[in-house]
């Protein structure tokens, strides 16, 4: 029956910045599909094994740097030493850092495509080892509406966004006869750390609520069912694509 094909039970979910915001969000959507989940978390987990344990699902987990590339190889490691299958990468750690483009850093820019691009794409080429194996696996990167558009003052985090985009197609496209399937959401403007000086920038808080045709901020809530849905066997033939959870922004 087809709601069973949503079901995630004796799946194993890595997820990055599993301690707060989306990643946690979708943590618990996995969890409460079945799934039992490792997360990166680069200080602490937070409250998130607590969220995962009360779902009835295991949590365990690896603390680490996302903004070092090489790591990627052993977070995939751990993971399969730790629970001996992996079948869900989510790729959902990002940072974001707003200056004008005139004044823009090599810092800021080598900081942000590190952690949303380079990292990303190592570590789902580490997970996709495995998946290939396997013959089976789910990749889901987070993108945003910046994959799209181009923002202002965010000149890294729209590169390294709009690269998810297209990076989620190439790794579709060659890995997609090995049963592996990536795919993205691209989140609209969600209630997280990610765009607090947003919200508290009255003016951009306004304007930016005036053109969501939902007319509220997204929550981590909002992503549950397309993490699950794309994680699951419900979505064995959607491959390449970025689906937008934004209360209709881009339709505007
Ligand atoms: P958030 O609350 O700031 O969460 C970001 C997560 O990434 C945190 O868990 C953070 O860990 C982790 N992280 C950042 N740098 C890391 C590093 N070097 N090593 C390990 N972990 C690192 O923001 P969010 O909104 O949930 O962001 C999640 C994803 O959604 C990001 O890719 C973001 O770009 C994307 N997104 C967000 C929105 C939005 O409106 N909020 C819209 C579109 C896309 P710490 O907590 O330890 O910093």
């Amino acid at each position: 029956m087809i709601l069973d094909d949503f079901k995630l039970n004796g799946k194993v979910a890595i997820v990055t910045g599993c301690n707060t915001g989306l990643g946690q969000g979708m943590a618990c959507a996995l969890a409460e599909a079945g799934a039992d989940i490792f997360g990166v978390y680069r200080s602490t987990p937070g409250d998130t094994p607590l969220l995962i344990e009360k779902c009835g699902r295991r949590f365990e987990g690896i603390q680490a740097d996302l903004s070092v590339p090489a790591n990627a190889e052993d977070i995939v490691n751990k993971a399969l030493d730790t629970y001996k299958h992996i079948d869900i990468l989510i790729n959902n750690a990002g940072i974001i850092r707003r200056e004008d483009s005139i004044n823009f850093s090599e810092q800021d820019w080598d900081d942000v495509l590190n952690t949303n691009l380079k990292t990303l794409f190592f570590l789902s080429q580490a997970a996709a080892k495995h998946f290939i194996r396997q013959k089976s696996g789910r990749i889901i990167n987070i993108a945003s509406m910046l994959s799209y558009q181009g923002g202002i003052r965010v000149p890294s985090y729209t590169a390294s966004k709009s690269a998810v985009k297209g990076l989620t197609m190439t790794l579709a496209n060659e890995w997609a006869p090995y049963g592996v399937t990536v795919n993205a959401i691209a989140p609209g403007y969600m209630e997280t750390n990610n765009t607090t000086a947003l919200r508290a920038d009255k003016a951009r808080n306004a304007a930016i609520l005036e053109r969501i045709p939902a007319g509220r901020w997204g929550t981590p809530d909002d992503m549950k069912g397309a993490v699950v849905f794309l994680a699951s066997n419900a979505a064995a033939y959607v491959n390449g694509f970025t689906l937008a959870v934004d209360g209709g922004w881009l339709s505007r």
